[in-house]
Parts: structure tokens; C-alpha cells; sequence
């Protein structure tokens, strides 16, 4: 079976993602580094030093589609080692219940973490609180773009900052064809290796094509209220690798 969605309807694509990530995610840190051959720590080390976490004091942030915790790390390890900031704070939001129970393995009682849906956080999430709201490989495996984009728009400040990094679009015409060689072939291999489960990771490669690229995207985080820089590659955005990977960010008006 091909989990292109095409195929399938919009209001399935929530509970067959909910199974995506069901299944691998106890094997999901293993195959992060597994198919990134380990290039997607460098990236969110990227990602959060670009965002420098605590460099104003406490921060409140919001990490959602947070799964194990990967990006909720990175900003409290940042802002306390670079900014002796031991007050910043993290809410780790995610849909699926295993990967919060993966990442809470790895927290233990440090982290205050919840269930929640991106495109409704819900009332708990008061708006006008959080100062950051980050979201890494997360957005694309949402049915509605533009209902997370409206959430992040609502629980930040004004003067908060959206920031995102997904997978993105390659211009290079070499680069995409080995990209596209990698990804069509090797991940699904590795998935069905590492994790027995070629058809999940067969949905991430698709999922991927299917995100809009770099521009469209910023404009659709316009359209929910951000300010962005101009839409060049180091405004708007900025492609990591050839745009393999991207970070978009936006400030609150
Ligand atoms: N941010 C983490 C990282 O970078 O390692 C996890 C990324 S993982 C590829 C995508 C995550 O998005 C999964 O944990 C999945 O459960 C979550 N997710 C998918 N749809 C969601 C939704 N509608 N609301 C919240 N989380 C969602």
C-alpha cells in the first residue's frame, strides 16, 4: 500500500499519521540518525542557535509536533549554556502520545509536556503567552497549514516569533537528483532494515515533496498575521543544504 495523499482523503490523514508515528516511535531517534545519516542533529543545532534562546532573559517557549524532544533540548541546553539562563521554559506539544512518552523517558520530571493537536491547541494554550513558538519537521504531517499557522499566531505575543524548520525544496538540479535518488530508495530501505516498517517511512519521503516550497510558504505565514523578512533565501528563510532542510521564521505584529 502507498500512503500518497492523493489517495487519501484529508480527515484520514490525521489517525494515518497518528500510526506513522505510532509505529516508529520507539525507533524514531535510531532512524532520525539513521536515514540523516546524522545530519539532522546539525540542523537543529542550526535551527535553535539561529533563534538564540534566553539571549533576553527567560523565555517561554512552545516547541509543538515536539515528539521526543529533540528541539525542547537544544533550547534549554542553548539558552543555559550560552546565556547561564536556567529560567527558560519549554511546553512540548505533540499529537501522538508515544512520542511524548519517548521524549518524557528522556526528561524525566525536568519538562512539563502535553497532548495537543497543532491545528487546536486548545484552551489550555491562554494566547498572547509564549515569547517562541517552534516547530521542526512537524508542520508538514498537519492536515491544515494554515489552521497551525493561525494557533502559533494566537499563543504568541505580539513581538513572539514563529520559527520552523521542515524539509524544503532543492534548486540544484544535481543535488535534487541525488536527493531524490537517497530519498525514494535508501529511506525506505533503511526503514524496512532498521525499523521493519517500509510504508511509514515511504509516507515521510512523500510527505516531504508534497509540503509547499520555500516561497509559497512564506507567504501562507504572512497571510496568518507574521511579518517576515523579504522573500530571499536568508530573509524569509534559510536554506540549510541546498534546501534539503529550511528555516522560516516571522514575527508577530
Ligand atoms: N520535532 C521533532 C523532531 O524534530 O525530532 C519531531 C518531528 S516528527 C518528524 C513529527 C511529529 O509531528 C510527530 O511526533 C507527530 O506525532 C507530530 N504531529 C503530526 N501531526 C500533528 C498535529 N496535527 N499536531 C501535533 N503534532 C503532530
Amino acid at each position: 500500500a502507498s500512503f500518497g495523499f492523493k489517495t487519501v482523503p484529508e480527515d484520514l490523514k490525521e489517525s494515518l499519521v497518528k500510526n506513522v508515528f505510532d509505529s516508529v516511535a520507539s525507533k524514531y531517534d535510531l532512524m532520525n540518525d539513521a536515514t540523516s545519516l546524522g545530519v539532522h542533529r546539525l540542523w537543529k543545532d542550526e535551527f535553535v542557535s539561529s533563534l538564540r534562546p534566553g539571549r533576553k532573559g527567560a523565555m517561554k517557549c512552545i516547541d509543538v509536533a515536539g515528539g521526543t524532544g529533540d528541539i525542547a533540548l537544544r533550547i534549554l541546553d542553548y539558552a543555559r549554556e550560552k546565556h547561564y539562563d536556567r529560567e527558560t521554559t519549554v511546553d512540548v506539544v505533540d499529537i501522538n502520545a508515544q512520542m511524548l512518552k519517548e521524549g518524557h523517558k528522556r526528561f524525566k520530571q525536568t519538562m512539563y509536556h502535553n497532548k495537543s493537536n497543532a491545528q487546536d491547541l486548545g484552551e489550555q494554550f491562554i494566547d498572547n503567552t509564549y515569547d517562541l513558538y517552534t516547530i521542526a519537521f512537524g508542520i508538514r504531517n498537519c492536515t491544515s497549514i494554515p489552521d497551525v499557522l493561525k494557533e502559533a499566531h494566537r499563543v504568541l505575543k505580539p513581538g513572539g516569533t514563529f520559527a520552523c524548520l521542515e524539509f524544503s525544496r532543492v534548486d540544484n538540479p544535481l543535488l535534487s537528483t541525488i536527493y531524490d535518488q537517497y530519498s525514494f530508495s535508501i529511506i525506505p530501505l533503511l526503514g524496512t532494515l532498521l525499523a521493519g516498517d517500509r510504508e511509514s517511512y515511504q509516507y515521510l519521503v512523500e510527505s516531504i515533496r508534497k509540503f509547499p516550497p520555500q516561497s509559497e510558504f512564506a507567504q501562507m505565514i504572512r497571510d496568518a498575521g507574521f511579518s517576515t523578512a523579504k522573500d530571499v533565501d536568508g530573509g524569509a528563510w534559510v536554506n540549510l543544504w541546498g534546501g534539503i532542510a529550511c528555516i522560516h521564521t516571522g514575527v508577530k505584529l
